[in-house]
């Protein structure tokens, strides 16, 4: 995995800012308009808006501190649009591609170790038919003659130089809008309830988003990505602990004192358990290969069977009576039969 921070020169502890700061004055430097034919500069370009859009966004910097981030995929024109919108400008050849969305599905436990066809149902921007897209009558923008830009010249240090900046007046758009078109008011674009079954592979977890490209909001540039996020619903008997899975096997005191085979649910049906006689409370017994799936494919956790020793609250005569032998046997001293129940008005359970 690429090192971010690194190709920005800044630390790991960097704010927004510094990191904003850093992104300008390299993008400028190794901008492809300024090292014309300079393969390794365009390269370096491309890496380092990569490394801005990653570490730009919270989100998907925190992912990325943690190593979580799967290896995210940039399109060229991405890359350039990012640099525009900070610089304040579109590029005029680069529509603006749809906006990414993302949408939550939830699944069960099992469902991580084997994958899933879901059915996600979402709100996505489509091209308005009514007005084709366009938001109604359109007429040039009379402030930039309808390229959208505007320039200036300013006084650098080795001169004065062109500054091109987005038009104010259209926003970059290079067009006003005279006559809002009623089906979409005038956005050019309208909700559409989209259905979608989603093939989720085997292994992801919340923190991971699938990728479902094309699926995001209709843009004059193409259409953005859809990202699914996991929602996994907690399991009625397994607790998680990253990879691992927890089950709390509660057992009797003659099946602990004696050993006994149990059952435990498993992720894929139940599991045999041989406890040994003389098991104790607390104990934990562990059943590698029958948790979650490892990250990176490397295999399963466990699953941890933590023996949780069940006292009874109530007995038969005939089982109090057992006990009592038994304690005799083995010379535990017991509170005398009968006793408890005269003294329990004085004791508070
Ligand atoms: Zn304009
Ligand atoms: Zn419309």
């Amino acid at each position: 995995m690429k090192d971010y921070y690194a190709i920005l020169g800044v630390s790991r502890e960097a704010t927004q800012e510094e990191i904003k700061r850093a992104y300008r004055k390299l993008a400028l430097q190794y901008h492809p308009d300024r090292n014309p034919g300079d393969k390794a500069a365009e390269e370096r370009f491309k890496e380092i808006n990569e490394a801005y859009a990653v570490l730009s966004d919270p989100e998907k910097r925190a992912q990325y501190d943690r190593g979580l981030l799967g290896s995210p995929e940039f399109r060229t024109e991405d890359l350039f649009d990012l640099f525009a919108q900070v610089f304040g400008f579109r590029s005029p050849r680069t529509a603006p591609r749809g906006e990414d969305l993302e949408v939550a599905v939830e699944v069960e436990l099992q469902d991580l170790l084997r994958g899933k066809e879901a059915e996600v149902a979402y709100a996505r921007l489509v091209p308005c038919e009514a007005c084709g897209g366009q938001g109604g009558k359109r007429v040039a923008c009379p402030t930039c003659g309808g390229r959208g830009v505007v320039e200036s010249y300013r006084q650098g240090l080795f001169g004065a130089f062109v500054s091109r900046s987005a038009c104010p007046h259209c926003r970059g758009q290079g067009h006003l809008l005279a006559e809002a078109c009623p089906a979409c008011g005038g956005r050019g674009r309208v909700s559409r309830e989209e259905r979608l079954t989603v093939r989720i592979p085997p292994g992801m977890d919340e923190n991971h988003l699938l990728r479902v490209p094309g699926y995001g909001n209709l843009g004059p540039g193409g259409p953005g990505n859809l990202y699914v996020r996991l929602r996994v619903q907690p399991h009625p008997q397994l607790e998680r602990q990253g990879a691992d899975l927890v089950y709390r096997l509660r057992v009797g005191l003659a099946q602990a004192a004696l050993g006994t085979r149990v059952e435990v649910p498993g992720l894929e049906g139940p599991l045999p358990l041989d406890l040994p006689p003389g098991t104790g409370h607390g104990e934990v017994f562990e059943l590698p290969g029958e948790g979650l799936p490892l990250p990176g494919g490397r295999g399963r956790g466990a699953l941890r069977v933590v023996v949780e020793l069940e006292v009874p609250k109530r007995l038969s005569p005939k089982a109090r009576e057992l006990l009592r032998a038994y304690a005799a046997e083995v010379g535990e001293e017991v509170a005398p039969e009968g006793l408890w129940e005269k003294l329990k008005g004085f004791f508070r359970r």
